[in-house]
């Protein structure tokens, strides 16, 4: 069966072809700069040369036609017709409490994805753009939403109620939802499988430390907790963004900045975090370069950082009575040794040893405890589409 996974955002679009027989991607491509000057789409079917294809695309619809016309070329091309594709897959960012699982789209469904637009004003607008296109292209193929949310929809009441007027929640359905769902899934299933131990048995944190960056208690496989919120600015320190902080900030910034709800929102979301802390830059690599030269602005967004995750990790131990496995994934968890030894250092007491040889790993599976650690720690590259391409063929 293949499954073509589509993940829009408001000016771009990624897909992946996947082969489900043998979890092999067979062609995966991204659309940037659609509706703007410059748009362009960047193809690549595996075993063949990338290819760029630059003109003007209006829309997702204009798109999604030429990432469709490009899958079936006989030169560039993944697949003969198609026929081929027998489901697609869309990643969809906010479900509300409508959605704990993975859904096969129809009418009601639509009906209830654009009743979660106030919820996520940004995200789900472009994502249900690329569902009306799809079906539009492709009328008789199942399609599969897959939300970031779904699953966290299990935490507990007490995990997900902010302290605010209960009505608010009545009202609005102001209260956590979480994020980065389909990852955290992903690698805590992945890692008990890693381990050979039924994820029934275990109580594993993981940490998707990428640009947007989360934590997630999971449970016996169940999410119980998680560290972004009603939106993805709650939590950890992030690329841009500023994870918690003292709500009464904002007033006093209005008021002393003279600032509109706009551009204190713009500020929170897109000046702060590390960037804002360093004042160097949002990338990683790009701060740590910075540190290791001496600088002390950039030392600290980093300290920043890993004391947020650290305190996370203690958190959730404490919530789940104890950890059994660590997982870290995503951009910076993947790929920065630095950052997991600086996680990981001081943590012995929660039975949390890191073994720094075995850390040396960039973006590969790995376990990187010692042997005689409590806590397994690991390293598990995220794959989100593969997890989506799995419950829409599950579904469809
Ligand atoms: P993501 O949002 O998961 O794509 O992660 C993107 C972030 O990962 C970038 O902004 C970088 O900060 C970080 N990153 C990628 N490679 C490395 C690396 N080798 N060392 C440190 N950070 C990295």
């Amino acid at each position: 069966m293949n499954i073509l996974v589509i993940n829009c955002g408001s000016s771009s679009l990624k897909y992946q072809l996947i082969d489900m027989n043998e979890e092999k991607v067979l062609a995966k491509g991204l659309s940037e700069r659609i509706g703007i000057e410059g748009s362009r789409i960047k193809h690549t079917t595996t075993g063949k040369k990338e290819i760029i294809i630059e003109k003007p695309m209006s829309d997702h619809k204009e798109v999604l036609e030429i990432v469709l016309s490009t899958l079936v070329d006989s030169e560039h091309g993944a697949i003969k017709s198609m026929d081929e594709i027998n489901a697609v897959g869309h990643r969809v960012v906010h479900g509300g409490e409508k959605f704990a699982n993975s859904v096969k789209i129809d009418d009601e469904v639509m009906k209830a994805l654009n009743e979660c637009i106030d919820l996520a004003p940004l995200h789900n607008p472009p994502n249900i753009m690329g569902i009306e296109a799809c079906k539009e292209l492709m009328p008789d193929t199942p399609m599969v939403g897959v939300f970031d949310t779904a699953f966290h929809q299990t935490m507990p009441k007490d995990n997900y109620i902010y302290p605010l007027p209960y009505e608010l929640y009545e009202k609005y359905g102001i209260r956590k939802y979480g994020f980065h769902g389909t990852s955290h899934k992903y690698v805590s299933l992945k890692a008990a499988e890693i381990l050979e131990r039924d994820i029934k048995d275990l109580n594993i944190i993981t940490c998707h430390l990428g640009n947007g960056a989360s934590i997630c208690a999971v449970e016996k496989g169940r999410s119980v907790d998680t560290s972004m919120g009603f939106t993805p600015l709650e939590g950890l320190a992030m690329g841009t963004r500023t994870g918690n902080i003292d709500p009464a900030i904002i007033p006093f910034l209005v008021d002393k900045e003279n600032l509109s709800m706009e551009e204190v929102n713009n500020l929170l979301n897109k000046k702060s975090g590390v960037l804002g802390i360093s004042g160097v830059s949002s990338d990683f690599r790009d701060i740590e370069e910075e540190a290791e030269k001496g600088n002390e602005r950039a030392k600290l967004a980093l300290d920043v950082f890993v004391n947020r995750v650290k305190k996370y990790i203690g958190a959730y131990t404490t919530l789940m009575g104890g950890v059994d496995a660590i997982v870290f994934t995503a951009g910076i968890g993947e790929n920065s040794a630095e950052i997991r030894e600086m996680v990981c250092n001081g943590l012995e007491s929660l039975g949390i040893k890191l073994d720094e040889e075995k850390n040396n790993v960039r973006g590969k599976e790995a376990l990187v405890s010692q042997d005689d650690s409590k806590v397994k720690v690991l390293v598990i590259p995220t794959n989100e589409e593969l997890m989506i391409a799995k419950d829409t063929e599950e579904l469809a």
